[in-house]
């Protein structure tokens, strides 16, 4: 089947990933790509923050969390796996840090609204399948909200 994706943050790319990897033929279309997107700000932390509801969310930050330990054992992925007392000890660890340059100051706006929005809507010119709303987790969502926009999808044909 055509997907067009909307959006090229972590959950549009991630979604277009999913969506290739089962046999669709995907675009991905977007205002802003790369360093202009709010998920290029992201701390990208695994840590479900600040989105809801609470149970679809835990489903889908187990099935990112899975999804990242497997990358986390390629070196070339970037994922590593750290306790997150250890990010927050870094400068008794690696004192260095406390002097460290800032090079630079980067904000961005987290998504949120009381719940993610994932579900299919028909429209007069054709199905739409939205996921967005992500708040703070939108990192930690990703490839569990995949799955499920893959799945809906993977319904309509
Ligand atoms: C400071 C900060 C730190 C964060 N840290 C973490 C973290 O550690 N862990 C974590 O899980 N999450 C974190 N988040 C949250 C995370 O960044 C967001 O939830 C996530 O980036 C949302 O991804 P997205 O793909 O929905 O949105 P975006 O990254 O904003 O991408 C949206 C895409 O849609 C496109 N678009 C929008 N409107 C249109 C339009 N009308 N037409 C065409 N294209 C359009 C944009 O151009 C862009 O390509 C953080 C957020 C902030 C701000």
């Amino acid at each position: 089947m055509k997907a067009r994706v909307i959006g090229a943050g972590v959950v549009g790319l991630t979604s277009a990933l999913r969506l290739a990897r089962a046999g669709h033929a995907v675009d991905v279309v977007a205002a802003e790509m790369g360093n202009a997107t709010t998920s290029s700000v992201a701390a990208a932390l695994w840590y479900p923050y600040r989105a809801y509801p609470e149970a679809d969310v835990t489903r889908w930050s187990a099935t990112t969390y899975q999804v990242l330990r497997g990358l986390a054992s390629d070196p070339s992925a970037g994922v590593r796996i750290r306790l997150g007392r250890e990010l927050f000890r870094c400068i008794q660890l690696v004192p260095a840090l406390g002097q460290a340059r800032i090079l630079g100051h980067r904000v961005g706006l987290r998504p949120g609204r009381p719940t993610v929005r994932l579900e299919t809507e028909f429209t007069d010119r054709g199905p739409v399948v939205h996921c967005y709303g992500h708040g703070g987790a939108g990192v930690t969502l990703s490839y569990g909200c995949a799955e499920d926009v893959a799945e809906l999808v993977s319904g309509l044909s």
